[in-house]
């Protein structure tokens, strides 16, 4: 059997410890007629790969089942094609989100609401996972990408992008409305622009200075240093901008989406993209909260016609595929500007 390279997570652990190893495994083969064959071009490092090796979310049930190749922002050339694949050919682009595969018939699937489905299949919680060199998918999961967009540009839409897609979008954006952006890196950034697609006034607020600069330089109309001093930070923000129209949490930290729930007017609505508890909710200032994850294979071809059309920018640093325990390392101690890349 033809091998391929890998970094495979046998064990969860401190990425300091090194737990990817770099392994040969079986290559992917097309086991069902609507697959295809991708030979990766490149996978981006989500933040949530972070908190699946070091085992922060095993009580949340990640990873599902070890061992694993961890990665789901795929990007790929099309090598092979099942005998009833009709949407791709060979030679053309193809990438993956954290949906790999959905049934089909449950009530979400028939809704359009597949990233929802309870029999679905997420890409790295198994062998097949973006750190390596080939992945099959079904066609009816994998999303066409232009053949002069660039692999380092596309491979982190399949998450973070389509991720602050759908979250823009869960916010209700309007011209003029004025939505918070709470954490600004690899998802915000994205944020920031598909907002402004909409002409929304974007406030930003993160804890980075250097963040809070990228998202000036991408359109945000203010950026304010985030600051666990709530009361203090809340007046500061009514006194510049007033109450917030709607907030969007990206931030995976209580203390964040208690303060975006509280800056936000009565009637207001919070989208909250990440992990956590809603500490205090008060029913009779009508606000509402709402949950969103990932989204469905069609926001992620309008993902694909915005980047594409609008030139939003994807900030990005590329490393070898090997190299992905020191990427790893980097991003838990804050030294990636917003996306890594990792190139096989
Ligand atoms: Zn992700
Ligand atoms: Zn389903």
């Amino acid at each position: 059997m033809e091998k391929m390279r890998a970094m495979v997570l046998s064990e969860c652990a401190p990425v300091e410890s090194n737990p990817l190893k770099l392994s040969h495994i079986d290559k992917h083969e097309i086991k069902k007629p609507n697959e295809i064959l991708l030979e990766i071009e490149a996978c981006g490092v989500c933040h949530s790969q972070l908190h699946g090796i070091e085992g922060d979310w095993k009580d949340i049930g990640i990873p599902p089942f070890l061992p694993t190749v961890p990665g789901h922002e795929v990007v790929g050339k099309v090598v092979e094609i099942g005998k009833d694949v009709t949407k791709f050919k060979v030679g053309d682009r193809a990438g993956v989100t954290p949906l790999l595969e959905a049934c089909k018939t449950c009530q979400y699937c028939k809704e359009g609401k597949e990233y929802l489905c309870e029999s679905s299949t997420v890409t790295g919680e198994s062998f097949r996972g973006g750190y390596t060199e080939y992945i099959t998918v079904s066609e009816d999961f994998a999303t066409k990408v232009p053949q002069d967009m660039k692999a380092e540009y596309a491979a982190p839409l399949f998450c973070a992008g389509i991720t602050a897609y759908k979250a823009v979008k869960a916010a209700e954006p309007q011209t003029h409305k004025k939505i918070g952006i709470f954490g600004i890196g690899g998802v915000g950034h994205m944020a920031v622009q598909f907002a402004k697609v909409e002409g929304v006034d974007v406030i930003a607020f993160s804890r980075s200075k250097n963040h809070l600069n990228v998202a000036k330089r991408l359109g945000a109309k203010d950026t304010m240093v985030f600051s666990d001093s709530q009361d203090e930070f809340l007046q500061e923000i009514k006194a510049k901008h007033g109450m917030l129209d709607a907030a969007i949490v990206f931030a995976p930290a209580d203390i964040v989406t208690d303060t975006a729930i509280k800056a936000v007017k009565k009637g207001g609505l919070i989208v909250i993209a990440t992990v956590g508890k809603n500490p205090e909710f008060m029913a009779f200032e009508e606000k509402t909260i709402r949950g969103t994850l990932i989204g469905s294979t069609k926001d992620m071809e309008q993902v694909i016609k915005i980047c594409n059309e609008k030139n939003l920018e994807v900030i990005t640093e590329t490393y070898p595929l090997e190299e992905a325990n020191e990427v790893l390392k980097k991003l838990k101690n804050s030294e990636i500007e917003a996306r890594a890349v990792l190139i096989p």
